[in-house]
Protein backbone atom coordinates (compact mmCIF):
# COMPACT_ATOMS: atom_id res chain seq x y z
CA UNK A 1 0.00 0.00 0.00
CA UNK A 2 1.48 3.88 -0.70
CA UNK A 3 1.62 6.12 1.23
CA UNK A 4 -0.84 8.11 0.04
CA UNK A 5 -3.14 5.31 -0.10
CA UNK A 6 -2.74 4.45 3.70
CA UNK A 7 -3.00 8.44 4.70
CA UNK A 8 -6.40 8.10 2.61
CA UNK A 9 -7.91 5.62 3.98
CA UNK A 10 -7.22 6.71 7.65
CA UNK A 11 -9.03 10.21 6.58
CA UNK A 12 -12.08 7.70 5.17
CA UNK A 13 -11.81 5.89 8.48
CA UNK A 14 -11.96 8.75 10.81
CA UNK A 15 -15.06 10.69 8.42
CA UNK A 16 -16.99 7.76 7.61
CA UNK A 17 -17.01 6.00 11.05
CA UNK A 18 -19.10 7.94 12.60
CA UNK A 19 -21.93 8.12 9.76
CA UNK A 20 -22.03 4.57 8.50
CA UNK A 21 -23.58 2.09 9.91
CA UNK A 22 -21.27 -1.16 10.03
CA UNK A 23 -21.49 -3.79 7.06
CA UNK A 24 -23.24 -5.88 6.90
CA UNK A 25 -22.70 -9.47 6.50
CA UNK A 26 -25.06 -11.76 4.88
CA UNK A 27 -25.76 -15.93 4.17
CA UNK A 28 -24.25 -17.35 1.46
CA UNK A 29 -25.70 -18.84 -1.53
CA UNK A 30 -29.09 -16.79 -0.67
CA UNK A 31 -29.03 -13.74 -2.76
CA UNK A 32 -31.23 -10.97 -2.53
CA UNK A 33 -31.03 -11.37 1.40
CA UNK A 34 -29.03 -8.24 1.93
CA UNK A 35 -29.72 -7.27 5.50
CA UNK A 36 -31.65 -10.10 6.44
CA UNK A 37 -30.57 -12.56 9.70
CA UNK A 38 -28.54 -15.22 8.32
CA UNK A 39 -29.84 -18.62 8.55
CA UNK A 40 -28.66 -21.07 10.92
CA UNK A 41 -25.51 -22.96 9.75
CA UNK A 42 -24.78 -21.10 7.03
CA UNK A 43 -21.62 -19.03 6.69
CA UNK A 44 -21.54 -15.61 7.05
CA UNK A 45 -19.68 -13.79 3.47
CA UNK A 46 -19.10 -10.08 3.61
CA UNK A 47 -21.63 -7.57 2.45
CA UNK A 48 -19.75 -4.54 0.84
CA UNK A 49 -17.25 -2.57 3.43
CA UNK A 50 -16.23 1.18 2.26
CA UNK A 51 -13.93 1.57 4.92
CA UNK A 52 -11.92 -1.22 2.80
CA UNK A 53 -11.64 0.83 0.11
CA UNK A 54 -7.93 1.34 -1.62
CA UNK A 55 -7.01 4.24 -3.63
CA UNK A 56 -4.75 3.77 -6.86
CA UNK A 57 -4.56 6.75 -7.94
CA UNK A 58 -4.17 8.01 -11.70
CA UNK A 59 -0.13 9.01 -12.43
CA UNK A 60 -1.29 10.75 -15.57
CA UNK A 61 -4.36 12.24 -15.63
CA UNK A 62 -6.26 13.02 -18.61
CA UNK A 63 -6.91 16.72 -20.06
CA UNK A 64 -10.04 18.25 -18.62
CA UNK A 65 -12.88 19.37 -21.12
CA UNK A 66 -12.22 22.67 -22.19
CA UNK A 67 -14.72 24.84 -20.48
CA UNK A 68 -17.75 25.62 -23.26
CA UNK A 69 -16.89 22.84 -25.26
CA UNK A 70 -19.43 20.70 -26.37
CA UNK A 71 -19.70 17.63 -24.41
CA UNK A 72 -21.45 14.90 -26.31
CA UNK A 73 -23.57 12.71 -24.05
CA UNK A 74 -21.47 9.35 -22.95
CA UNK A 75 -18.06 9.89 -25.19
CA UNK A 76 -16.25 11.84 -21.95
CA UNK A 77 -14.65 9.64 -19.02
CA UNK A 78 -13.16 11.22 -16.07
CA UNK A 79 -9.77 9.57 -14.58
CA UNK A 80 -11.17 7.40 -11.95
CA UNK A 81 -13.02 4.39 -11.20
CA UNK A 82 -14.70 2.12 -8.69
CA UNK A 83 -14.61 -1.35 -9.11
CA UNK A 84 -16.16 -4.00 -6.18
CA UNK A 85 -15.30 -7.68 -6.99
CA UNK A 86 -17.85 -10.35 -5.60
CA UNK A 87 -17.41 -14.23 -5.47
CA UNK A 88 -19.75 -17.03 -4.20
CA UNK A 89 -17.52 -18.06 -2.00
CA UNK A 90 -15.78 -14.59 -0.44
CA UNK A 91 -18.62 -12.19 -0.68
CA UNK A 92 -17.69 -8.83 -1.70
CA UNK A 93 -13.91 -8.15 -1.45
CA UNK A 94 -12.49 -4.68 -0.61
CA UNK A 95 -13.75 -1.88 -2.81
CA UNK A 96 -11.16 -0.09 -5.29
CA UNK A 97 -10.58 2.85 -6.85
CA UNK A 98 -8.53 2.87 -9.66
CA UNK A 99 -7.65 5.14 -13.17
CA UNK A 100 -10.24 4.35 -15.37
CA UNK A 101 -9.12 1.92 -18.10
CA UNK A 102 -10.44 -1.36 -19.33
CA UNK A 103 -11.67 -4.28 -17.48
CA UNK A 104 -10.28 -8.08 -18.05
CA UNK A 105 -13.26 -10.60 -18.98
CA UNK A 106 -12.61 -14.18 -20.15
CA UNK A 107 -14.44 -15.03 -23.07
CA UNK A 108 -16.55 -17.44 -21.22
CA UNK A 109 -17.59 -14.82 -18.53
CA UNK A 110 -21.18 -15.23 -18.35
CA UNK A 111 -22.18 -11.40 -19.02
CA UNK A 112 -21.59 -11.72 -22.49
CA UNK A 113 -22.96 -15.07 -23.84
CA UNK A 114 -25.97 -14.48 -21.77
CA UNK A 115 -26.26 -10.67 -20.75
CA UNK A 116 -26.12 -11.20 -16.66
CA UNK A 117 -25.79 -6.80 -16.54
CA UNK A 118 -27.74 -4.56 -14.48
CA UNK A 119 -26.71 -0.85 -14.31
CA UNK A 120 -28.38 2.91 -13.48
CA UNK A 121 -28.05 6.37 -14.33
CA UNK A 122 -27.25 8.86 -11.66
CA UNK A 123 -26.32 12.46 -11.69
CA UNK A 124 -24.11 14.67 -9.55
CA UNK A 125 -24.49 18.50 -9.97
CA UNK A 126 -22.03 21.35 -8.65
CA UNK A 127 -23.54 24.21 -7.25
CA UNK A 128 -22.83 27.58 -7.58
CA UNK A 129 -20.88 27.71 -3.95
CA UNK A 130 -18.40 24.78 -5.51
CA UNK A 131 -20.61 22.15 -3.46
CA UNK A 132 -21.27 18.39 -5.00
CA UNK A 133 -24.65 17.05 -4.93
CA UNK A 134 -26.12 13.13 -6.25
CA UNK A 135 -29.56 13.19 -6.45
CA UNK A 136 -31.80 10.82 -4.82
CA UNK A 137 -28.82 8.06 -4.97
CA UNK A 138 -30.82 6.03 -2.92
CA UNK A 139 -33.48 5.36 -5.09
CA UNK A 140 -30.70 4.31 -7.83
CA UNK A 141 -29.09 2.02 -4.95
CA UNK A 142 -32.65 0.31 -4.41
CA UNK A 143 -33.12 0.16 -8.18
CA UNK A 144 -30.03 -1.84 -8.77
CA UNK A 145 -31.05 -4.44 -6.17
CA UNK A 146 -33.82 -4.99 -7.48
CA UNK A 147 -32.26 -5.46 -11.06
CA UNK A 148 -29.45 -7.48 -9.16
CA UNK A 149 -32.10 -9.87 -7.71
CA UNK A 150 -34.10 -10.18 -11.25
CA UNK A 151 -30.76 -11.65 -12.76
CA UNK A 152 -29.79 -13.52 -9.27
CA UNK A 153 -26.65 -11.41 -9.65
CA UNK A 154 -25.64 -10.35 -5.84
CA UNK A 155 -27.05 -8.22 -4.01
CA UNK A 156 -25.20 -5.39 -1.93
CA UNK A 157 -25.77 -2.46 0.58
CA UNK A 158 -26.79 0.39 -0.71
CA UNK A 159 -25.63 2.79 1.85
CA UNK A 160 -21.85 1.64 1.57
CA UNK A 161 -21.84 1.91 -2.38
CA UNK A 162 -23.44 5.83 -1.85
CA UNK A 163 -20.57 6.78 0.14
CA UNK A 164 -17.80 5.35 -2.07
CA UNK A 165 -19.63 6.90 -4.77
CA UNK A 166 -19.02 10.10 -2.76
CA UNK A 167 -15.47 9.34 -2.35
CA UNK A 168 -15.12 8.69 -6.11
CA UNK A 169 -16.89 12.00 -6.94
CA UNK A 170 -14.75 13.59 -4.65
CA UNK A 171 -11.22 12.03 -6.62
CA UNK A 172 -12.71 13.31 -9.79
CA UNK A 173 -14.26 16.29 -8.28
CA UNK A 174 -12.54 19.10 -10.87
CA UNK A 175 -14.38 16.59 -13.43
CA UNK A 176 -17.89 18.15 -12.37
CA UNK A 177 -19.03 20.76 -15.04
CA UNK A 178 -19.98 24.08 -13.18
CA UNK A 179 -21.78 25.47 -16.15
CA UNK A 180 -25.57 25.46 -15.74
CA UNK A 181 -27.61 22.40 -17.25
CA UNK A 182 -24.28 20.56 -17.15
CA UNK A 183 -23.24 17.72 -14.17
CA UNK A 184 -21.38 14.43 -13.91
CA UNK A 185 -23.14 11.61 -14.93
CA UNK A 186 -22.64 8.03 -12.97
CA UNK A 187 -23.04 5.02 -14.42
CA UNK A 188 -22.77 2.26 -11.86
CA UNK A 189 -23.31 -1.04 -13.71
CA UNK A 190 -23.18 -4.80 -12.25
CA UNK A 191 -22.10 -7.92 -14.50
CA UNK A 192 -21.82 -11.98 -14.08
CA UNK A 193 -17.98 -12.39 -14.43
CA UNK A 194 -17.42 -16.51 -13.96
CA UNK A 195 -16.37 -18.11 -17.39
CA UNK A 196 -18.70 -20.86 -17.75
CA UNK A 197 -20.65 -21.67 -20.40
CA UNK A 198 -23.90 -22.61 -18.56
CA UNK A 199 -27.20 -20.78 -18.32
CA UNK A 200 -26.93 -20.32 -14.17
CA UNK A 201 -26.76 -17.80 -10.87
CA UNK A 202 -23.54 -15.85 -11.44
CA UNK A 203 -20.73 -17.39 -9.25
CA UNK A 204 -18.70 -14.00 -9.48
CA UNK A 205 -19.36 -10.66 -10.24
CA UNK A 206 -18.09 -7.15 -10.35
CA UNK A 207 -20.02 -3.75 -9.80
CA UNK A 208 -17.81 -1.01 -11.55
CA UNK A 209 -18.59 2.74 -11.59
CA UNK A 210 -17.75 4.95 -14.25
CA UNK A 211 -18.36 8.78 -14.58
CA UNK A 212 -19.11 11.09 -17.67
CA UNK A 213 -19.57 14.63 -17.20
CA UNK A 214 -22.31 15.94 -19.70
CA UNK A 215 -23.73 18.83 -20.55
CA UNK A 216 -27.28 20.14 -21.13
CA UNK A 217 -29.52 17.54 -23.39
CA UNK A 218 -31.04 20.50 -25.59
CA UNK A 219 -28.38 22.76 -25.48
CA UNK A 220 -30.52 25.51 -27.70
CA UNK A 221 -33.92 24.92 -25.76
CA UNK A 222 -36.47 22.87 -25.69
CA UNK A 223 -37.15 21.11 -28.80
CA UNK A 224 -40.38 18.79 -28.79
CA UNK A 225 -39.73 15.61 -30.60
CA UNK A 226 -41.91 13.62 -33.15
CA UNK A 227 -42.83 9.74 -32.02
CA UNK A 228 -43.38 7.20 -33.79
CA UNK A 229 -46.22 4.90 -32.10
CA UNK A 230 -45.01 1.12 -32.35
CA UNK A 231 -46.29 -1.68 -32.79
CA UNK A 232 -43.72 -4.02 -34.71
CA UNK A 233 -41.73 -4.29 -31.75
CA UNK A 234 -41.85 -4.51 -28.40
CA UNK A 235 -40.09 -3.07 -25.12
CA UNK A 236 -41.39 -5.04 -22.65
CA UNK A 237 -44.04 -7.48 -21.72
CA UNK A 238 -45.77 -9.17 -19.13
CA UNK A 239 -43.72 -11.26 -16.71
CA UNK A 240 -40.81 -9.74 -18.80
CA UNK A 241 -37.60 -8.00 -17.42
CA UNK A 242 -39.07 -3.70 -18.71
CA UNK A 243 -39.46 -2.90 -15.41
CA UNK A 244 -35.91 -3.48 -14.27
CA UNK A 245 -32.74 -1.80 -15.67
CA UNK A 246 -30.89 -4.72 -17.41
CA UNK A 247 -28.42 -3.88 -20.83
CA UNK A 248 -31.01 -6.83 -22.02
CA UNK A 249 -33.64 -4.39 -22.22
CA UNK A 250 -32.07 -1.81 -24.84
CA UNK A 251 -29.92 -3.88 -27.36
CA UNK A 252 -33.06 -5.00 -29.05
CA UNK A 253 -34.88 -1.46 -29.22
CA UNK A 254 -31.88 -0.15 -31.59
CA UNK A 255 -33.65 -1.47 -34.69
CA UNK A 256 -36.66 -0.04 -33.51
CA UNK A 257 -35.50 2.85 -33.09
CA UNK A 258 -33.72 3.08 -36.54
CA UNK A 259 -36.68 1.91 -37.83
CA UNK A 260 -38.79 5.36 -36.25
CA UNK A 261 -35.68 7.73 -37.84
CA UNK A 262 -35.75 6.23 -41.18
CA UNK A 263 -39.20 6.85 -41.06
CA UNK A 264 -38.46 10.67 -39.63
CA UNK A 265 -39.49 10.31 -35.85
CA UNK A 266 -36.77 10.80 -33.15
CA UNK A 267 -38.18 7.42 -30.71
CA UNK A 268 -40.47 5.00 -30.24
CA UNK A 269 -43.38 5.27 -28.36
CA UNK A 270 -43.64 1.25 -27.01
CA UNK A 271 -47.45 0.64 -27.29
CA UNK A 272 -48.49 -2.44 -25.60
CA UNK A 273 -51.48 -5.13 -26.82
CA UNK A 274 -54.04 -4.63 -29.10
CA UNK A 275 -55.48 -2.36 -27.15
CA UNK A 276 -52.51 -0.29 -27.82
CA UNK A 277 -51.68 1.04 -24.14
CA UNK A 278 -49.22 3.72 -23.92
CA UNK A 279 -46.17 2.66 -21.99
CA UNK A 280 -43.03 4.53 -22.24
CA UNK A 281 -40.96 6.58 -24.89
CA UNK A 282 -37.95 5.58 -26.17
CA UNK A 283 -35.95 4.90 -22.84
CA UNK A 284 -38.17 7.50 -20.65
CA UNK A 285 -40.94 7.25 -18.27
CA UNK A 286 -44.31 8.69 -20.70
CA UNK A 287 -46.72 11.57 -18.89
CA UNK A 288 -50.05 12.79 -20.56
CA UNK A 289 -51.92 15.97 -19.20
CA UNK A 290 -55.80 15.86 -20.05
CA UNK A 291 -58.14 18.94 -19.14
CA UNK A 292 -60.78 17.23 -17.13
CA UNK A 293 -64.46 17.63 -17.32
CA UNK A 294 -64.86 19.68 -14.65
CA UNK A 295 -62.33 22.82 -15.78
CA UNK A 296 -59.37 21.13 -14.05
CA UNK A 297 -56.14 19.10 -15.42
CA UNK A 298 -54.98 15.34 -15.21
CA UNK A 299 -51.41 14.52 -15.14
CA UNK A 300 -51.28 10.64 -15.90
CA UNK A 301 -48.65 7.95 -15.88
CA UNK A 302 -49.21 4.90 -16.82
CA UNK A 303 -48.67 2.33 -13.35
CA UNK A 304 -46.00 0.56 -12.80
CA UNK A 305 -47.58 -2.42 -13.82
CA UNK A 306 -44.45 -4.57 -14.15
CA UNK A 307 -43.97 -3.27 -17.97
CA UNK A 308 -42.83 0.02 -16.82
CA UNK A 309 -39.11 1.07 -15.54
CA UNK A 310 -39.87 3.33 -12.14
CA UNK A 311 -37.88 5.93 -13.06
CA UNK A 312 -36.44 8.08 -10.35
CA UNK A 313 -37.62 11.46 -12.28
CA UNK A 314 -41.05 9.87 -12.91
CA UNK A 315 -41.34 9.70 -9.28
CA UNK A 316 -40.03 12.90 -8.55
CA UNK A 317 -42.43 14.44 -11.41
CA UNK A 318 -45.46 12.75 -9.54
CA UNK A 319 -44.09 13.38 -5.98
CA UNK A 320 -44.10 17.54 -7.28
CA UNK A 321 -47.09 17.17 -8.84
CA UNK A 322 -49.02 15.36 -5.62
CA UNK A 323 -47.12 18.17 -3.67
CA UNK A 324 -48.75 21.01 -5.60
CA UNK A 325 -52.15 19.60 -5.69
CA UNK A 326 -52.09 19.13 -1.65
CA UNK A 327 -50.82 23.17 -2.12
CA UNK A 328 -47.08 22.82 -1.83
CA UNK A 329 -47.27 25.45 -4.66
CA UNK A 330 -44.88 25.07 -7.63
CA UNK A 331 -44.08 28.47 -9.21
CA UNK A 332 -45.88 29.04 -12.71
CA UNK A 333 -48.04 25.63 -12.31
CA UNK A 334 -51.79 26.58 -13.19
CA UNK A 335 -53.15 28.43 -10.13
CA UNK A 336 -57.40 28.07 -9.38
CA UNK A 337 -57.07 24.60 -11.58
CA UNK A 338 -57.46 21.71 -9.77
CA UNK A 339 -54.16 19.49 -11.15
CA UNK A 340 -55.45 15.89 -10.30
CA UNK A 341 -52.39 13.17 -10.48
CA UNK A 342 -53.36 9.71 -11.71
CA UNK A 343 -51.47 6.31 -12.51
CA UNK A 344 -53.60 4.94 -15.08
CA UNK A 345 -53.18 2.79 -18.25
CA UNK A 346 -53.94 5.20 -21.29
CA UNK A 347 -54.63 4.14 -24.79
CA UNK A 348 -53.28 5.27 -28.04
CA UNK A 349 -57.01 5.95 -28.96
CA UNK A 350 -57.46 8.22 -25.80
CA UNK A 351 -54.66 10.50 -26.71
CA UNK A 352 -55.71 10.23 -30.43
CA UNK A 353 -59.61 11.49 -29.48
CA UNK A 354 -57.96 14.05 -27.06
CA UNK A 355 -55.67 15.73 -30.05
CA UNK A 356 -58.82 15.68 -32.07
CA UNK A 357 -61.51 16.88 -29.45
CA UNK A 358 -58.68 19.55 -27.80
CA UNK A 359 -58.53 17.64 -24.16
CA UNK A 360 -54.90 17.06 -24.83
CA UNK A 361 -53.03 19.41 -23.45
CA UNK A 362 -49.23 18.20 -23.90
CA UNK A 363 -47.38 14.85 -23.40
CA UNK A 364 -43.59 14.37 -22.51
CA UNK A 365 -40.91 11.74 -21.33
CA UNK A 366 -39.31 12.13 -18.23
CA UNK A 367 -35.41 10.63 -17.37
CA UNK A 368 -32.28 10.95 -16.02
CA UNK A 369 -30.40 12.09 -18.71
CA UNK A 370 -32.96 15.07 -20.49
CA UNK A 371 -35.26 15.79 -17.41
CA UNK A 372 -38.07 16.40 -19.55
CA UNK A 373 -38.67 16.10 -23.04
CA UNK A 374 -41.91 17.25 -24.68
CA UNK A 375 -43.44 15.54 -27.71
CA UNK A 376 -44.82 17.66 -30.49
CA UNK A 377 -46.84 14.41 -32.69
CA UNK A 378 -47.16 10.30 -32.83
CA UNK A 379 -46.50 8.89 -35.73
CA UNK A 380 -49.86 6.31 -35.58
CA UNK A 381 -51.42 4.20 -38.43
CA UNK A 382 -50.36 6.05 -41.06
CA UNK A 383 -51.11 9.60 -39.66
CA UNK A 384 -49.83 12.24 -37.11
CA UNK A 385 -51.36 12.53 -33.92
CA UNK A 386 -50.49 16.67 -33.23
CA UNK A 387 -49.77 17.24 -29.60
CA UNK A 388 -50.21 20.63 -28.69
CA UNK A 389 -46.37 22.35 -27.45
CA UNK A 390 -46.39 25.90 -25.01
CA UNK A 391 -44.18 28.55 -26.01
CA UNK A 392 -40.56 27.40 -25.82
CA UNK A 393 -41.64 24.07 -25.88
CA UNK A 394 -43.01 23.07 -22.62
CA UNK A 395 -46.96 22.97 -21.43
CA UNK A 396 -48.46 24.16 -18.56
CA UNK A 397 -47.37 20.82 -16.29
CA UNK A 398 -44.18 20.35 -17.67
CA UNK A 399 -42.83 23.75 -17.97
CA UNK A 400 -42.94 24.80 -14.19
CA UNK A 401 -42.10 21.31 -13.04
CA UNK A 402 -38.85 21.06 -15.28
CA UNK A 403 -38.12 24.58 -13.55
CA UNK A 404 -39.00 23.16 -10.08
CA UNK A 405 -36.89 19.98 -10.21
CA UNK A 406 -33.98 21.23 -12.18
CA UNK A 407 -33.97 24.51 -9.55
CA UNK A 408 -33.78 21.26 -6.92
CA UNK A 409 -30.54 18.79 -8.85
CA UNK A 410 -28.86 22.38 -9.11
CA UNK A 411 -29.25 23.81 -5.66
CA UNK A 412 -31.18 27.05 -5.97
CA UNK A 413 -34.50 25.29 -4.17
CA UNK A 414 -32.72 23.32 -0.96
CA UNK A 415 -34.85 19.79 -0.99
CA UNK A 416 -33.53 16.65 0.96
CA UNK A 417 -33.20 14.60 -2.13
CA UNK A 418 -29.61 15.99 -2.51
CA UNK A 419 -27.24 14.17 -1.09
CA UNK A 420 -24.03 16.04 -0.35
CA UNK A 421 -21.06 14.60 -1.95
C1 LIG B 1 -33.63 4.75 -17.09
C2 LIG B 1 -34.96 4.64 -17.74
C3 LIG B 1 -36.02 5.51 -17.47
C4 LIG B 1 -35.86 6.73 -16.63
O1 LIG B 1 -35.49 6.48 -15.32
P1 LIG B 1 -34.81 7.66 -14.47
O2 LIG B 1 -34.51 7.02 -13.17
O3 LIG B 1 -35.82 8.75 -14.38
O4 LIG B 1 -33.60 8.09 -15.23
C5 LIG B 1 -37.25 5.27 -18.06
N1 LIG B 1 -37.43 4.22 -18.89
C6 LIG B 1 -36.44 3.39 -19.19
C7 LIG B 1 -36.71 2.27 -20.12
C8 LIG B 1 -35.17 3.57 -18.63
O5 LIG B 1 -34.18 2.74 -18.96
Amino acid sequence: MSLSTAMFRTRLAHTARRQLPARRWYAAGVSGDVGKDAKAGQPLLPGIDALQLQVNKTASPKQLPAPGAPLLFGRTFTDHMLKIRWTEQAGWEAPQIEPYGTINLVPSAVVIHYAQSAFEGMKAYKRADGNVTMFRPDMNMKRLNNSAARLALPTFDGEQVIELLKQLIRLDKEWVPEAPGHSLYIRPTLIGTNGTLGVQPPTEALLFVICSPVGPYYPTGFKPVPLYGTTEYIRAAPGGTGAYKLAVNYAPGVVAQKAAASAGYQQNLWLHGPEHYITEVGTMNAFIVFHDADGGLELVTPPLDGMILPGVTRDSVLALARGHAAGARIEGMPVGKKVRVSERPVTMEEVSEASTSGRLVELFGTGTAAVITPVEKIGYQGSDVLIPTGPGGMGPISGPIWKHLTGIQNGLIEHEWNVVV
